[in-house]
């Protein structure tokens, strides 16, 4: 089994962000809150700080007196995201992208006539991030047969790390790991693990594929008992949802203008659709069709998110910047879904709000009608008929968000 993928984890992401861009912080012990108050908690730390035992979840107080000088940075959520898309258009170059799993991570499957050089690859990834964004971030990279080893191979060297785990060293090389390392194994599962008399990898890659199933209680310990022994499982079927709205736009609207509101109308229903079924969204595309010229498509990966305001603000920048003219239809898709079990809530005061604030729209609207309240960004659009056209469902993504039968659909 040659190495197929090869996973991309920034190092302490938010606290090097501020080290690149603010000189004076660098080799310095830095941490990242989200407020100015030390009550709150450090969101992130760099490694100068972690010497100290700072981590993300030390309590702002509790890191002060553990680490001597340290400068604690209130967080400033649009760098981070700015500084990702740097990044993402950085790495895009050396290889096309996969997936992007969050703000500072992101994989890449190999074609056959990569792997031979996935290491050499794997530098050059590390590389165009040092060059083009900035020689402080840094990334442990991981190079695997599967997935969830590639994610899991960034685990055992950082920062900066280059591990890769070749299936002839499975399952050796994971036992240097602790069982919270492995991603699927949280708090609970690790407690029932050493209700089990597990307390070591090495102890879990000993058991059979019966007996994880039993211990997770169905298909999820098939899944990991399979991915750690290097095999390549296709992706869980949540990732192919996706959320989708488009319009044929009236004679009247085909214009920018009339197209942009049409899609931020459409964005409104395809949001409170998301919320309603429970998912997040990672991946926003937006398209208009044209009569006598090419479809003009854009797409962007998000924060995981389930805010209109955000997803209005993402739509709204990748429109203007570069509108097509003469508009016939336009739509838009949200993918790379994320069930609601499956993801945190957001981290910054702000995207909380924003959160809360969505979801009191959805209720007031459920109450009153559509429409009932709005963003403003919408307001001059005709109402009428709106329930019949932008809350209108477009049939085959419809038919697409049913839950497809699968072998490794989870069973919890
Ligand atoms: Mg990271």
């Amino acid at each position: 089994m040659p190495a197929k993928y090869i996973f991309l984890d920034m190092n302490a992401y938010f606290a090097s962000v501020e080290q690149q861009l603010r000189p004076e912080l660098r080799g310095r012990p830095v941490c990242v809150a989200p407020l100015e108050a030390d009550t709150t908690f450090c969101i992130a730390a760099s490694y100068e700080a972690r010497f100290f035992g700072v981590k993300t979840g030390t309590r702002v107080r509790q890191a002060r007196r553990q680490a001597p000088g340290l400068v604690v940075v209130t967080a400033r959520p649009r760098v981070y995201v700015e500084t990702h898309h740097r990044i993402l258009r950085a790495v895009a170059r050396v290889l096309p992208i996969e997936e992007v799993l969050s703000v500072d991570e992101m994989r890449f499957a190999l074609m056959a006539n990569e792997r031979p050089r996935a290491r050499a690859l794997a530098l050059e990834l590390k590389a165009a991030i040092r060059e083009e964004v900035g020689a402080w971030l840094r990334s442990s990279v991981g190079i695997a047969p599967n997935r969830y080893l590639a994610k899991v191979a960034t685990e055992l060297e950082k920062p900066d790390g280059l591990v890769e785990i070749r299936a002839a060293d499975l399952p050796q090389a994971l036992w240097p790991l602790a069982l919270r390392d492995l991603y699927g194994i949280g708090r609970r599962m690790e407690a029932r693990l050493q209700r089990h008399g597990i307390f070591t990898v090495r102890q879990l890659t000993g058991l059979s594929c019966k007996s994880m199933r039993r211990i997770w209680g169905g298909v999820l310990g098939e899944r990991l008992w399979r991915s750690l022994r290097g095999e390549d499982l296709p992706l869980p079927p949540s990732r192919r949802r996706t959320v989708g709205h488009s319009h044929v736009l009236p004679p009247e609207l085909r214009n920018p203008e009339g197209a942009r509101k049409t899609l931020v109308r459409l964005l409104h229903a395809a949001a409170a659709r998301l919320r309603r079924k429970g998912y997040w969204t990672r991946h926003l595309t937006v398209y208009a069709t044209r009569l006598r010229a090419p479809a003009w498509v854009r797409k962007t990966w998000l924060e995981t998110t389930q805010d209109t305001r955000l997803l209005l603000q993402t739509l709204t920048a990748l429109w203007d910047s570069a509108p097509p003219a003469d508009p016939f239809k336009v739509g838009l898709v949200l993918e790379h879904l994320v069930a609601e079990r499956d993801t945190s809530p957001p981290l910054w005061p702000a995207a909380r709000r924003g959160y809360r604030l969505a979801r009191a729209i959805d209720r007031i609207n459920a109450l009153y009608g559509p429409g009932a309240i709005y963003f403003a960004a919408m307001h001059g659009l005709d109402y009428a008929g709106e329930d019949r056209i932008a809350f209108g469902e477009v049939p085959q993504i419809e038919t697409a968000l049913k839950p497809q039968p699968s072998r490794s659909s989870p069973t919890r």
